[in-house]
């Protein structure tokens, strides 16, 4: 009996929240079906109890972004500033971590542009949205207004390109001023190990704020919601998959000359360890290890590289973004035009740089991509119950995508030992 509790207890998050996701599934339907209408269902139950609880933690959830992706971009930005001590190697890095990451967008705008995961959801669009999605947006004006009158006001107001302009030109300067400012600096390196302790801490309540949202839509459409969702998950696993096994691989051939196939089995165990703790931050020392003594990549480079792709590039979180960007659009009816199409690619690159390496944050960064297009944040909640599943597949991407853009650096800085890599090790 007590061995039975023990085992109950150890039950781990995604489990919670995979369990939480097929109940709160099972209990719409039957709510759908079989419930009926009335006051108790309509107005106590879907309107009132799981309405409240869910959208209580998706309120959790927006109250990290502002304060997260200030963090986190401060102390990106940090990083980067550091890059002048490793001159070439920081600057080809980032270059390589930005078009692999504009590129990940592309391929899943592609497939979700083919298999339409939200055309048939037809869901209403809140009322406040209406006005946004069709609001034509100054190409002049979008570009000042990264340039923030008042930091302040775009903090309270959230509105991330400022705060984004902001935060990576603090960084920068910590990073330059040194010793003068170590205060400042860790007082941001400090606040954001708080923001990421706060982020576990909300995930916490993820099981009760998944099953509720899943039960509130479920209850709403019946099972007409279930395709749709298949095709949301299939269309971002197809294009995770796209690339890692076809663009990496690609990139990692041409650049390089390697074995893409042997990349992949000596890389595997890294990607495993990636997958099931859906964190890029506590793969780091793994990745850096398997790089320098089953792939040849000198440690001199990936010390660097690493660190810095766990932070920044974030190519399979890109693509999850992507790919629920159109799944929103389309259950929302909204069309996209190719001016938000930019926009998206511009933002989820962005976002990818403000998205910390650690369970779930991608979803928190969604909502400044559908902001930025018009597109409505509470679109999050279709997607938010199988985003646990999703979160360890990219996460396997994430890490991936930094090791090919470290192994074609080394490889071309002279920092690569072949040897190593033929060997069977
Ligand atoms: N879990 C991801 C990572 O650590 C970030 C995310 O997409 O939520 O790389």
């Amino acid at each position: 009996m007590e061995k039975h509790e023990k085992e109950k207890k150890k039950l781990g998050l995604s489990t919670k929240i995979f369990i939480a996701l097929l109940t709160g599934a099972v209990c719409g339907v039957l709510i759908h079906y079989y419930m009926p209408e009335g006051y108790f269902r309509d107005t106590i139950l879907i309107n009132g109890i799981l309405y409240v609880l869910g959208n209580g933690f998706i309120r959790l959830m927006q109250m990290l972004v502002v304060p997260l992706v200030f963090c986190s971009l401060v102390c990106g930005a940090m990083a980067i500033g550091d890059t002048k001590t490793l001159g070439t190697v920081g600057v080809k890095t980032i270059l390589f971590y930005l078009c692999t990451t504009a590129l990940a967008i592309c391929v899943a705008l592609g497939i979700a542009s083919l298999i339409n995961p939200g055309v048939g959801l037809n869901i209403a669009l809140p009322e406040d949205a209406t006005e946004v999605a069709t609001t034509q947006v100054d190409f002049a004006e979008t570009l000042l207004n990264i340039i923030p009158k008042n930091i302040f006001t775009s903090l309270s107001t959230g509105d991330m390109l400022p705060i984004i302009f902001f935060a990576l030109f603090v960084g920068i300067l910590l990073a330059a001023m040194g010793n003068r400012v170590s205060t400042v600096a860790n007082f941001f390196s400090q606040f954001n190990d708080i923001m990421m302790e706060m982020t576990i801490a909300v995930m916490k309540a993820a099981p009760v704020g998944v099953f509720c949202l899943i039960a509130k839509t479920f209850a709403g459409i019946g099972f007409d919601a279930f395709v749709p969702m298949l095709k949301y998950m299939g269309s971002v696993i197809l294009a995770l998959a796209v690339q890692c096994f076809v663009v990496y691989q690609v990139m990692l051939f041409v650049f390089t000359r390697l074995n893409p196939f042997k990349f992949i089995k000596k890389f595997f165990p890294v990607m495993t360890f990636a997958f099931s703790t859906s964190t890029s931050n506590a793969t780091i020392p793994l990745s850096i290890d398997t790089l320098y003594k089953k792939i040849g990549v000198s440690k001199q480079i990936s010390s660097f590289t690493i660190p810095l792709g766990a932070t920044i590039n974030m190519d399979g979180t890109s693509i999850m973004q992507g790919v629920a960007v159109v799944f929103i659009a389309q259950a929302y009816g909204i069309p996209l035009t190719p001016a938000a199409i930019a926009t998206v690619i511009a933002t989820a690159t962005i976002a990818s740089i403000g998205t910390a390496g650690v369970p779930s944050v991608g979803l928190v960064t969604l909502s400044m991509v559908l902001t930025s297009v018009g597109l409505p944040t509470e679109g999050i909640a279709l997607i938010m119950g199988i985003d646990r599943i999703l979160d360890m597949l990219r996460t396997a991407v994430n890490i991936t995508g930094d090791a090919v853009c470290t192994t074609i650096v080394a490889k071309q800085q002279g920092a690569f030992n072949e040897n190593t890599f033929r060997a069977d090790n």
